[in-house]
């Protein structure tokens, strides 16, 4: 992932932008705020995708700017350690192959991303539901095979899913059924995201810092460039800029088709599974939600995927989420925006229906 255009450079969706930058690199910044450097890193093998850290200092702090982005990587490495369905001994892994009714002593940060996906699950009406994993384990499964699901195999993953199989307790969580299983691959790398930003902003020094994972960025305080923080929309299908949003901090995650998807019987079909149908979403091409926090940002992101721009109304109850959805309409693609999403500058290709609600 991670490709090279003018001298920028851009992740998975959504990436910042900065001058040209390799590994861990230092530059002055022409014409920006005095004396102010960006030391990065590109930390590899976290959450299976491309990383990019960047901590903002006075030209002379460069060593404190490294001992934060080494604690807002550890931050990242702890998250996945906790929450990865790919990591066999995590937390959730252990929850995931519990027997029902036996407590599974769970982290303070496992409970709270829990926790949080619950209220998730009420404030989008059910679209974002992390006990949707018997579902997204039937879809690789007939991705695999390359058949579709059978009716009777989707209604039995599907009585699996919902919250009443999955109780929070003070201490961890217990199972109903012994095929529950969680899935928080749609909210733990926008947590992890926010724990490492906080690790930065917490050091002693800097100006300013940036976390992207996969194109999903938290940034804070003052940018190395003078245009302050440029967020890059990526098309879905390609390495094209989209369109552009300047930020002054928070949160910007993408959830798009194009790149994670199975293909059953010659059709392709979408990552993201809606809950209340069991099957995959389908009519949405990409969604980009700003938010003051990744972990609602990533969720939401995941959840508009499913509602489509319907969905918009359901920002009314979530303060400080905005969202741009791309979808297919009839003439084409159509862009919806919701009242309060930054002002965006299309480029070559964006859908030429602009819809703010
Ligand atoms: P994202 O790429 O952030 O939209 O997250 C997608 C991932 O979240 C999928 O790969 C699944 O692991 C999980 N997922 C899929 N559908 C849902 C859903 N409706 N609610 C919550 N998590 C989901
Ligand atoms: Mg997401």
């Amino acid at each position: 992932m991670g490709g090279r255009k003018s001298g920028r450079v851009w992740a998975a969706a959504a990436v910042v932008l900065l001058a040209a930058l390799t590994g861990v690199g230092l530059w002055r910044t022409a014409g920006g705020p005095p004396n102010l450097v960006a030391i990065t890193s590109e930390p590899e093998g976290i959450m299976g995708t491309s990383c990019q850290l960047s901590a903002v200092v006075v030209l002379g702090q460069a060593g404190r700017a490294r001992e934060a982005l080494t604690a807002a990587e550890a931050e990242l490495r702890r998250v996945e350690a906790l929450m990865s369905t790919w990591i066999e001994g995590s937390e959730i892994s252990r929850l995931n192959h519990a027997p029902p009714g036996e407590a599974v002593p769970l982290s303070r940060e496992s409970r709270f991303v829990l926790g949080r996906a619950r209220q998730l699950a009420r404030e989008t009406g059910g679209a974002f539901d992390v006990t949707c994993r018997p579902l997204v384990e039937l879809w690789r499964r007939a991705g695999k095979r390359d058949e579709l699901p059978s009716a009777e195999e989707l209604a039995a993953a599907l009585s699996l899913v919902g919250w009443r199989e999955i109780r929070l307790e003070p201490g961890g969580a217990v199972k109903a059924a012994a095929g529950a299983r969680v899935d928080l691959g749609g909210i733990a790398k926008g947590y992890g995201i926010d724990l490492a930003a906080e690790a930065m902003q917490a050091a002693a020094g800097l100006r300013g810092g940036l976390v992207d994972v996969g194109g999903d960025l938290r940034l804070f305080g003052q940018a190395p460039t003078p245009e302050g923080w440029v967020a890059a929309i990526r098309s879905p299908a390609g390495d094209a800029v989209w369109a552009e949003i300047t930020l002054s901090g928070g949160a910007v995650c993408t959830s798009g088709h194009a790149l994670r998807f199975e293909t059953i019987e010659g059709r392709r079909y979408s990552h993201i599974i809606d809950p209340r149908s069991g099957r995959p979403a389908s009519g949405t091409v990409s969604v980009t939600v700003v938010g003051p926090t990744a972990l609602d940002a990533d969720a939401w992101a995941t959840a508009l995927s499913v509602l489509g721009p319907e969905g918009l109304e359901r920002l009314e109850g979530a303060p400080g989420i905005e969202a741009l959805v791309i979808s297919r309409g009839e003439g084409g693609l159509r862009a919806d925006l919701s009242p309060g999403f930054p002002e965006l500058r299309p480029g070559p290709g964006f859908p030429a229906t602009i819809l703010r609600h």
